[in-house]
This record gives C-alpha cells, structure tokens and sequence, in this order.
C-alpha cells in the first residue's frame, strides 16, 4: 500500500526493526556480519555491499522518484562519476550548456582521460540539432545551475527512444517534489543529496535512480566495486532529513515567490531568474562594480557555496560554483559577472527582502 508524499516521508524507517521496535533507523555501523553457514547469508555480508541503514534510505529514494533502485553515494559527483562508468571510453554524450560548475570540471577531465566527446546544447532546438546514433547518452540539468533555463524531459525522452540514448536527468533543483524524470521516460535520474533533500548544511551525499532493474543492478554492481558508498551515519541523518523535505521545500518554495517578485521591483536589479517553482532565484544586479559591497552588507543571508539548506545562502557562481568554466565560454552564454544565486531558505520571509533591501542600497 501507498500512502501520500508527506506520510512516506515522515514514516521513513518506521516499522522496520521488527526486534526492537526502533521508530528511528537504528545507526547500522557493523562493516561486516556473520554467516548462518557456509554458503548461508543473513542478506547482509559486506557495509560495501548492503547495509541495513543505507537499504532503508535507497527504498525510500527509489520509491520517492518511483525507480526500480536507488544508490546512495558520498557525494553528488561520486553520484555522476559512478553513472559514467556505465559507458565506454571514446563514448559521446549531448549535455546541458549551463551546468553545474563541478559536472563541466569532470566531463572536461573525462575527455582528456579517455577521449570521450561532450557536446553541448542549449535549448530543446539544439539538442534535436545534435543528436545522432553515435549519442550514447543526454545529461539533462532543468532547471539549469545557475540560469534556471528549463527543457522538456518528455520531449527529450521521446527524442532519446529514436536514437536508443540513454536520458540523465540532474534532478537537484526541483527534487521529486516538482519533477519526477522517470515517470516522464529517463532512463536514470540523479541528485545532490547535499542540497535540497538533505537540505540542513551537514551532510554531503549523493543518489542514483535507476529505471529499470537492468541498469539499477548494473548501477549496484559498480557502486559495490569501485566503492562511492555513503556511510551509515550519513545514511541515517539522510533519513532523519528526508523526513521533513516536503515541509522545508513548501516553505523555501513559498518565500522563493515571495523574494522574486519584490526583487523584480528594485532599480538596482537589472533581471531576475526564476522558474516559478522551488527555493533557487537568480539575478543580474544592473551595476557590477556593487557585487563585493552588496555582499559585504548582507547581514542575514549568508555569502557561501551551496543550496537547498534551510538558511538563506548567497553564492557569487562567477568566482565559486561556475569558476572552472572558461570566462569567455561563461558570458557567451549568459553566466556574467554581474549574476548572482540565491538559494532561499525558511527564515520569515520579510527578514530576508530587509536584508536584501539595505544591502542594495546605493546611487545609481
Ligand atoms: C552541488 C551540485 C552537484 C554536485 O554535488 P556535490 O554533493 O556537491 O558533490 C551536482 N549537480 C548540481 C545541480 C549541484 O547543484
């Protein structure tokens, strides 16, 4: 039986330790477990393989993006690297223009390690342009990091089918929540479950979906040989987060709606980015020259790295999260020097736009 979103999540681990009772996951960290017999397993041998913490929280993923088996990992790029192990060197692949500064960094280095090939779209008309039989796979971010430009998943996914591409879909931005890309026909989905689902600061990790049972043992296969394995503390405070996702994102997404709108209203903003849904804004300040003033005056909203958390963060994705992309490259596109990131947390919605608000004072 299923129940609603916010029932799932909340029960997550529930009735489960059938010995105990345990209502919250108990913390599993025993690495190895002993054999019944030879040949006998009690379904856990190895931490590396399966462990019981971890299993909770990849049901509780897989079921969440409705995937037939979800991997956690240490990270979010462990998460990318360990679904590019399922392709050869020499492989191409069509992926997201505007992208996450860590994902261009890697697919650059993979390149020059085994001669695969990265083309680059930027719309829906230029991914159909570019796609062949020799696509092997599509790595989809929508929304994009940082420029919130959106491309259909169902569209590409139709598109895919044709050329038999495999379809990867970076769901960070708009979690399950908003977007579910394997009821929409990709093949994988993916996350930085340091960011939105986790969504406290404190925990960096990763997860992997996959649709079919094929590629998700495939996926299992590969995280138990080369080892990416998220932790079971980690694990555990995984599930103690995921719990109160909906409830954090509603209100991130709520004050998000808010903050965009007011922010379209002030001189001192050239243009703001937002896709209507989720905690993630954009915007270009008209005046460059103001950004280290601007964010020296913040006294609420704190300037530093990342997303999704429950505080207010302020990332400058020219000098942090976008730095390894070549300026000339960044600007053709639209990432400019004068952008800025706002990932919106659960504060009071009125602290955050006074903060804002007196921090963008100056003459014009
Ligand atoms: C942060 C991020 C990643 C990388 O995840 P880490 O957990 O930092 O390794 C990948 N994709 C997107 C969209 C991100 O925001």
């Amino acid at each position: 039986m299923s129940y609603h979103t916010a029932t799932e999540l909340a029960q997550i681990g529930n009735h489960k330790d059938k010995q105990t009772g345990a209502v919250s996951t108990p913390i599993h960290l025993s690495t190895t477990f002993a054999h019944p017999g030879l040949g006998k397993s009690t379904g856990y041998d190895y931490t590396r393989t399966k462990n019981p913490t971890r299993e909770i929280l990849e049901e509780a993923l897989a079921k969440l993006e409705e995937g037939s088996q979800a991997i956690v990992t240490s990270s979010g790029m462990s998460a990318i690297q360990l679904v590019f192990q399922l392709f050869p060197a020499k492989s191409e692949f069509l992926v997201s223009r505007d992208l996450y500064g860590g994902s261009y960094r890697y697919f650059d280095e993979l390149a020059r390690q085994n001669g695969s090939v990265f083309h680059y779209f930027d719309d829906y008309e230029s991914l159909a342009a570019q796609l062949t039989d020799q696509i092997t796979a599509i790595f989809l971010e929508t929304p994009t990091n940082p420029l919130m430009q959106e491309v259909s998943i169902a569209d590409t996914a139709k598109l895919a089918r044709r050329y038999q591409a495999c379809l990867i879909v970076d769901n960070t931005f708009s979690t399950p929540l908003r977007q579910q890309p394997l009821k929409e026909g990709a093949d994988i989905v993916l996350h930085s479950g340091t960011k939105f689902l986790s969504g406290h600061n404190d925990l960096l990790a990763g997860v992997v979906v996959a649709k079919t049972p094929e590629i998700g043992e495939r996926l299992a296969w590969l995280s138990n040989t080369t080892g990416p394995t998220l932790s079971s503390f980690d694990s555990w405070l995984f599930i103690r987060s995921l719990k109160t996702l909906k409830i954090r994102f509603e209100a991130q997404e709520r004050n998000a709606q808010k903050i965009a709108k007011v922010l379209t209203t002030f001189p001192q903003v050239e243009k703001v980015l937002y896709p209507g849904i989720g905690g993630m804004i954009s915007f270009y300040l008209q005046d460059t020259k103001q950004i280290p003033a601007f964010l020296s005056k913040l006294r609420l909203i704190t300037f530093a790295e990342s997303l999704g958390g429950v505080e207010t963060l302020i990332t400058y994705p020219t000098t942090q999260t976008h730095a390894d992309i070549p300026t000339e490259l960044r600007e053709s596109y639209g990432l400019t020097a004068n952008l800025l990131r706002l990932s919106v947390g659960i504060e009071d919605p009125q602290d955050l736009l006074a903060d804002l608000e007196q921090a963008l004072q100056w003459q014009e």
